[in-house]
C-alpha cells in the first residue's frame, strides 16, 4: 500500500489529547487511516493533503454514546444516515443508536441492520445499544450474549426504566459476564406519570402537571445497589438533579462501577423557560432547577460525571406543534452540542477546554470500549478539529437531522466544527474562510 497516497498533515493547531496528557500547538499526521504521527513541526509528502488548522483545535472525535436515531419505524423524524451525517457536522465521529425503534432492537438481525445501515451511511461511525427487555416491555431479558456477539456496545431499555428490579439484577449479572454496562433510564413511573415538566414552582404557576426529582433518584439509588450488589457494570442516562449526582458521588467513593452523562440541554437550560410553552424545552428528563444544573457542571469538574451525551431526540414539526401536554418529549441535540458546551461551560469558566474533550471523547470510548478517543501514534484517526471562537445562531433550516425540534433556536453560540475525519478520511469540511488562521481576524 502506497502511504503517501492519503497523507493527511493537520497543520499549526492546538492538539488536545487527554489520553496522552498532550496539549501542544503542533501538526498532526496521518496515514493509511490512522494517527501516524504527532509532533511540534511534521515533515511530510509532497502529495499530502495539508489543512491550517491555525486558532483552531485538534481533538479525538467526538462520541456521543445517546442517540436516538429512530430507524426503524419514524424515518420521517430521523434515519440512521441523516442522523450520522447530523452527528458528524456536530463533530461527532462516533454515536450510538438507542435500541427504542420500531421494531426495537432486540434480535441479532435488528443489530446488525443498524450497524449495515451505519456503515452505509459515509458519515460517523454507528454503533447500536441493544434491549435489555424484549420488545423493551420490561419483562424476559434479552438473549443478550448474542446480541453482545453480533455488536451491541452496550444494553438499555432507554424511553423508558427497567421497573422490576429482579429483571435488572439479572441484566446486571449478565453484562458483567458481557463485560459492557447497562444503561439505566432512571424513572420511577409511578411518580412520573401524566407529568409534563419539572415539578416545583414554576409547574404550580403554569398549572402543568410535575414529574419529581424523586422520581429519578428512587431509580439511581436502587440501580447503583443493584450494581454493588451483582458486581456489574453500570452506566446512569441523562442524570439531570443535584441529589442524583450525590448518589453517584457517593457510590464512585465506595468503588461501586457506576458511571453516568449529563446532556448540553440540562447543563445549559432551567425550567424557568417552560414559561414560554414552548414545546421545544419539553424533554424527559426535564429541565431541572438552577441549584441541580450547577450540580451537575459541579459532577463535571470533579469526575461525578464522566461523559457528556446528547440525547438526541428527533421529532417532527407537527407532533410537537401541539398544546405543552401533547408534545412528545424530547428535543435535538447532535449538532448543538458542541456550541452549547463551549458556551455554557467553557467560556462561562467552569470546564477547561481539555476537560470538555475529555467528557466528548475518551471518556464514553472508554465506558464502552471503544478504540477511539485518542490521537496516539497508531490509533484509528478519527479526528474533530473545532474553532472554539467561531460565533454562530442556531437555525434549524441548517440543520441536517431531518427534525428541528432544538431547545437552542435562534441562540447565539461559540464553537463549530470545522473538519472531522473518520478513519483518516475528510467527511466533513465546513467553509473556506472558516479554515483561515484566526490570528489574523479582526477582534
Ligand atoms: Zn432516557
Amino acid at each position: 500500500m502506497n502511504m503517501a497516497q492519503d497523507e493527511i498533515l493537520i497543520r499549526g493547531g492546538r492538539i488536545i489529547d487527554p489520553a496522552s496528557g498532550v496539549d501542544m500547538v503542533g501538526d498532526v499526521l496521518v496515514s493509511g487511516g490512522t494517527i501516524w504521527k504527532v509532533g511540534k513541526k511534521i515533515n511530510h509528502s509532497r502529495s499530502a493533503k495539508v489543512y491550517d488548522a491555525g486558532g483552531l483545535v485538534v481533538s479525538p472525535g467526538f462520541v456521543d454514546m445517546h442517540a436516538h436515531l429512530r430507524e426503524p419505524g419514524r424515518e420521517d423524524e430521523e434515519t440512521i444516515e441523516s442522523g450520522a451525517k447530523a452527528a458528524l457536522k456536530g463533530g461527532f465521529t462516533s454515536i450510538v443508536a438507542m435500541p427504542n425503534t420500531d421494531p426495537p432492537i432486540d434480535s441479532e438481525g435488528m443489530v446488525r441492520l443498524v450497524i449495515e445501515k451505519g456503515e452505509g451511511a459515509g458519515a460517523a461511525r454507528v454503533f447500536p445499544m441493544a434491549a435489555i427487555t424484549k420488545g423493551l416491555k420490561g419483562e424476559s431479558i434479552s438473549e443478550m450474549a448474542h446480541l453482545r456477539e453480533a455488536g451491541a456496545v452496550a444494553f438499555t431499555d432507554d424511553g423508558n426504566p427497567v421497573s422490576n428490579a429482579g429483571t435488572m439484577r439479572r441484566a446486571l449479572e449478565y453484562a458483567s459476564m458481557l463485560e459492557c454496562p447497562v444503561v439505566s433510564h432512571c424513572e420511577e413511573t409511578s411518580l412520573t406519570k401524566g407529568g409534563a415538566m419539572n415539578e416545583g414552582a414554576v409547574s404550580t404557576a403554569l398549572g402543568l402537571k410535575g414529574i419529581p426529582s424523586v422520581a429519578e433518584e428512587i431509580i439511581v439509588a436502587r440501580d447503583i445497589l443493584l450494581s454493588g450488589f451483582t458486581g456489574g457494570r453500570l452506566h446512569i442516562a441523562h442524570m439531570s438533579t443535584k441529589e442524583s449526582v450525590d448518589l453517584i458521588r457517593r457510590a464512585k467513593k465506595m468503588g461501586t462501577k457506576v458511571t453516568a452523562e449529563a446532556t448540553p440541554h440540562h447543563i445549559a437550560l432551567t425550567d424557568e423557560l417552560l414559561r414560554s410553552y414552548d414545546t421545544n424545552f419539553k424533554m424527559n428528563p426535564p429541565l431541572r432547577k438552577e441549584d441541580d444544573r450547577m450540580a451537575l457542571i459541579e459532577g463535571l469538574r470533579d469526575g461525578t460525571i464522566d461523559c457528556i451525551a446528547t440525547d438526541h431526540a428527533p421529532h417532527t414539526e407537527i407532533e410537537k406543534d401541539v398544546a405543552f401536554d401533547d408534545a412528545p418529549f424530547g428535543v435535538t441535540g447532535l449538532e448543538t452540542a458542541l456550541g452549547v458546551l463551549i458556551t455554557f461551560l467553557v467560556e462561562a469558566g467552569h470546564l477547561t477546554l481539555e476537560q470538555m474533550v475529555e467528557k466528548l471523547s475518551l471518556s464514553p470510548s472508554k465506558i464502552l470500549g471503544l478504540s477511539s478517543g485518542t490521537l496516539r501514534p497508531g490509533a484509528q484517526a478519527d479526528i474533530t478539529v473545532f474553532d472554539p471562537h467561531l460565533e454562530w445562531t442556531v437555525s434549524p433550516d441548517d440543520f441536517l437531522s431531518k427534525s428541528r425540534n432544538s431547545p437552542f433556536c435562534g441562540m447565539k453560540l461559540a464553537g463549530h466544527a470545522v473538519l472531522v475525519l473518520v478513519s483518516g478520511r475528510a467527511l466533513y469540511e465546513s467553509s473556506k474562510e472558516r479554515m483561515a488562521p484566526r490570528g489574523n481576524q479582526p477582534a
